[in-house]
């Protein structure tokens, strides 16, 4: 199969493809649009989603210079306004000064392009590199789910093969690099993930490896996943026929929560937070 040549990698499509190759088919190269409800009670979740795209872009307007007492008058949510609180008291301690939020990062991989945007990157040229993700998530996942996410392969793995505009033109090494998942619902247990050259090394096949098996697959080989439990929480389940009712979102943060169980490595990224 050739993909369309315009066709760009990212953490999100492929997490699609390593959790259901159909679902990526679907998405990405059929662009099937399906209406379907993601998870139940509809109105909370786009409430929820709602509310975080607007942390987000509060939280980069404040990285930018926007002051508090400013931001603080546009926040009507009672929710929102106890995650804003818990940034200003919580933001993770000892980043770097140098901050850029909504970073953009591309490479090549395997004939096509990989690319990311970091919601901050905070940075001691020639020293320290942190990623910050900020995540409003209702329970908090493991640490083991956080490490095999295809977001934390990918970006740790871009800021070491295209961070250097941001290091003074210097190659950026991966033991110089952390990755934080910040939680506006537990805002004094942000995840610190290190990275070292082994695992760079580890992402560069594995990523190289999977866009290319992706690049050879013919049309009829986007095979449905065997995992039934996670079609719950797929807008394409009735088109596949597994159900048409849509997980409810105590189920959905439940089995997060408690994701040493690796059956509940559900569509996290897509719905807990729309892209940002
Ligand atoms: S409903 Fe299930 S099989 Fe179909 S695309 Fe979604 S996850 Fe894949």
């Amino acid at each position: 199969m050739t993909l369309p040549t315009d066709f760009q990698f990212n953490q999100a499509n492929l997490q699609d493809y390593v959790d259901c190759r159909r679902r990526f088919q679907l998405r990405y190269l059929l662009q099937i649009a399906w209406p379907a409800i993601g998870v139940e009670p509809a109105l909370e979740h786009e409430r929820l989603l709602r509310l975080g795209a607007e942390l987000h872009r509060m939280i980069q307007q404040h990285t930018l210079g926007v002051s508090e007492e400013r931001l603080n008058r546009v926040v009507q949510d009672d929710d929102l306004n106890r995650w804003w609180q818990n940034y200003l008291q919580f933001l993770p301690a000892n980043l770097p000064q140098e901050r850029h939020p909504e970073t953009l990062l591309s490479a090549p991989i395997a004939g096509h392009r990989l690319v990311a945007k970091l919601d901050l990157l905070a940075i001691n040229p020639g020293e320290r590199v942190v990623i910050v993700d900020w995540k409003t998530s209702l329970r908090r996942p493991s640490k083991r789910w956080l490490v095999e996410r295809l977001q934390t392969r990918v970006y740790r793995y871009m800021i070491v093969r295209a961070g250097s505009y941001l290091n003074r033109s210097e190659p950026i090494h991966p033991e110089q690099v952390e990755m934080i998942y910040w939680f506006a619902n537990y805002p004094g247990r942000p995840e610190r993930l290190d990275y070292d050259d082994v695992q760079y090394k580890a992402d560069d096949v594995f990523l190289n490896c999977l866009v290319a098996e992706i690049e050879g697959l013919d049309e009829g080989e986007f095979d449905l996943t065997d995992q039934n439990e996670r079609c719950r929480y797929c807008y394409y389940r009735s088109l596949c026929l597994r159900g048409v009712k849509a997980g409810e979102i105590d189920g959905f943060w439940e089995e997060i929560r408690s994701s040493n169980n690796h059956d509940a490595d559900l569509e996290f990224d897509q719905i807990a937070e729309s892209e940002y």
